[in-house]
């Protein structure tokens, strides 16, 4: 990596453009991401928050799967809302945890899609101060004792650290105040992790 690290925002579907003035802001370089040599190309992942299943389906429908995999083990990888769903080690459907999704396996956590309820239960929540947008989003119902949890809201863990590996349950990116605390931590952990592995 020469300089700036590459952050590619996986650009199937989901709110991708709104993370380029917070990646920019924190020291590095946005690119949307879709194409296997896009994939191979940059230095770390965010997968943005949209939905899950539909995610799932484009990722089948073009071939993603392995490429994905293959740069997900090597890059790290940050999955807000929708990706924190194809991150976590376990995913359950339902709140009464007879039905579970197909998903990356990075983090071990175990997550409940729409946890929070319906539509009208998004909310906006304030986390290290800064306002952070839960937009049915998933409530994190385990973790490993490996996992770093660096905010809760109440009990839930909503922002998590495992290795090289993030996740939030919510979105920072829609929030005009850039970076976002979230982005900031990121992007440096990418160059720490490099400067690393350099060294
Ligand atoms: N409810 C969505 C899902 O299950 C996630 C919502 C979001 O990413 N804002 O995939």
């Amino acid at each position: 990596m020469a300089g700036k690290p590459v952050i590619g925002v996986l650009a199937l579907q989901g709110c991708v453009d709104r993370h380029q003035p917070h990646i920019e802001a924190a020291g590095g370089v946005f690119r949307a991401v879709k194409t296997a040599e896009e994939i191979n190309s940059v230095d770390a992942f965010i997968l943005p928050g949209g939905e899950s299943t539909t995610m799932l389906k484009l990722i089948d429908v073009f071939g993603l799967w392995d490429v994905l995999a293959k740069n997900f083990a090597a890059k790290p990888v940050w999955g807000i809302c929708a990706g924190s769903i194809l991150m976590a080690d376990k995913v359950w459907v339902d709140e009464a945890k007879t039905k579970t999704q197909k998903s990356f396996g990075l983090i071990p956590v175990e997550i409940v899609r729409n946890g929070y309820g319906r539509q009208r239960d998004s909310h906006i929540g304030k986390v290290d101060g800064y306002d952070v947008s839960f937009i049915r989003a998933p409530v994190v119902t385990g973790i490993a004792d490996t996992v770093e949890v660096l905010a809760q809201e109440g009990d839930v863990p909503v922002w998590l650290r495992y290795g090289k590996n993030h996740l939030t349950s919510f979105h920072a990116e829609l929030n005009l105040d850039a970076p976002s605390p979230m982005h900031r931590l990121f992007v440096e952990s990418v160059l720490d992790g490099t400067q690393k592995q350099r060294a």
